[in-house]
């Protein structure tokens, strides 16, 4: 904490600012490599080669000091470009003594292959973006090279406003998910599109290979998260209540988490949760795929609209829970012979003590099936950023009131640790059989309110 040099509101905007270059960045990164490969050119010979299509005739010093290189590194590359034929070194016809570096035909025919092959890989991306993410993207870039550059920053263009994060956020999940593309040090060309969030019970993505664990930071805070691969598909873990399960529902930050999600590139986000059953069918055991909630919770922020910058916003929930991927997880667990159910009501309470037996009563007449203490706000944070989102519910318990004994953390956990596997089977057979494009209407993000537009009152 010592490093902290900057005031606190500074400081999350420098961390946010650092974030989105890292993954703008990134996504050059992995798209100029897979562009220069295919061109059999390094990084390295692709920006001296632009340095000296840009300076003709430098000498060897001066393509050092262009490329903030060692000398020795540069006389490297050179040598290498050489024998590829795409540079020479001649003699200054004035001064015999000075190496000129010049560039061979071959080198412009790759560097006009390679820029052209970029530039349709950029048209191609923004063909696919709609025009308003279009605008916000080319006018977010345009201030941001001005601001880099110290230069006075311009009225928006065309009549709109650039707002902030929410757009930008948008705009570089959708490159990224159209692009396939991998964040910080991925290095494969993997499609990341799958979260899982472990609830009690799942606190390990085992089953993944090749884990690294990543910090995003958000607006909201720091969500921690591992990586790993799983059948050549990259899969984000994220442990709810924290690996040791150190932070009750009440205290879990459900906006960094879900932020986090969505700045790493995931569209889909498969949830657990250890849930009290209200219904005497949905035994200990059994997986509910729940298809409604019924919101009981007192103190949480459900939205990432606060008004202000971010504006108003009245997120539809009507099917909170995607369809699509409970069918997924439906078919697989009946495949396998798990008992699951697709559908039921999962009643979210405060928490983090159990409910009474009348409100066990209560939530039963009012069609409640199960009852759990996180579905809320995660879900709906889900529906505003866009994500298909579901949660598999596993009954571990009968509801207060339900069964003769008192409840107990304990019990919960020694029937998850029974069931632990199954859980982890149903959803890893799920990841495969995912569809490459979602058909659901879980992408339609949400507009900001505009007051003053006719049938838009809350
Ligand atoms: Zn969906």
């Amino acid at each position: 904490m010592a490093e902290r040099r900057f005031p606190a509101l500074e400081w999350e905007l420098v961390a946010e600012a650092e974030q989105h270059l890292r993954s703008v960045a990134n996504l050059v990164k992995c798209h100029g490599r897979a562009i220069l490969s295919r061109f059999e050119i390094t990084p390295p010979q692709f920006e001296a080669l632009l340095v000296m299509l840009r300076h003709p005739n430098l000498t060897m010093g001066e393509l050092c000091q262009r490329l903030d290189l060692a000398s020795s590194t540069v006389t490297d590359l050179v040598d290498r470009m050489e024998r590829n034929r795409l540079v020479e070194r001649v003699r200054d016809p004035e001064d015999r003594r000075v190496i000129r570096l010049r560039l061979l035909p071959r080198a412009q025919e790759l560097l006009d292959a390679v820029l052209e092959a970029r530039r349709a890989y950029l048209a191609d991306v923004l063909r696919r973006l709609d025009p308003v993410d279009r605008r916000v993207l080319l006018r977010s870039l345009q201030r941001l090279d001005a601001a880099m550059r110290g230069q006075e920053v311009q009225a928006p263009l065309g009549g709109r406003t650039v707002t902030g994060r929410g757009d930008w956020q948008a705009t570089v999940a959708k490159e990224r998910a159209t692009a396939g593309c991998t964040p910080a040090g991925g290095g494969g060309e993997l499609a990341m599109r799958l979260a899982i969030i472990g609830g009690t019970g799942v606190y390990d993505p085992e089953i993944l290979e090749n884990v690294r664990e990543e910090t995003v930071v958000t607006p909201y805070g720091r969500a921690t998260v591992r990586i790993g691969t799983f059948r050549d598909q990259e899969v984000v873990f994220l442990a709810r209540h924290g690996t040791g399960h150190t932070v009750p529902p009440h205290r879990i930050n459900y906006r960094a988490n879900i932020y986090a999600l969505a700045a790493l590139g995931v569209q889909r986000v498969i949830a657990t949760a250890a849930v009290g059953s209200i219904r005497r069918e949905f035994g200990a055991g059994h997986f509910v795929l729940v298809d409604q909630f019924l919101d009981f919770t007192k103190n949480r922020v459900s939205t990432f609209f606060e008004g202000g910058e971010e504006g108003v916003v009245h997120v539809d929930v009507t099917e909170p829970y995607c369809p699509q991927l409970r069918a997924t997880l439906h078919a697989v667990g009946r495949e396998l012979g798990i008992p699951v159910h697709n559908g039921g009501v999962y009643v979210c309470t405060e928490g983090p003590r159990f409910e009474t037996a009348a409100e066990i009563r209560a939530f039963e007449r009012l069609g409640g099936d199960v009852v759990g203490m996180t579905s809320v706000p995660e879900v709906v944070l889900a529906r505003e950023a866009g994500l298909c989102y579901a949660t598999v519910a596993m009954v571990t318990n009968y509801a207060a009131g339900l069964s003769g004994a008192p409840l107990t953390h304990e019990e919960v956990l020694e029937v998850m640790a029974s069931n632990v596997v199954n859980l982890r089977r149903l959803i890893l057979e799920a990841i495969p059989r995912l569809a490459a494009e979602r058909s659901c209407p879980c992408a339609a993000k949400p507009a900001p309110l505009r007051v003053g537009r006719e049938g838009q009152q809350p």
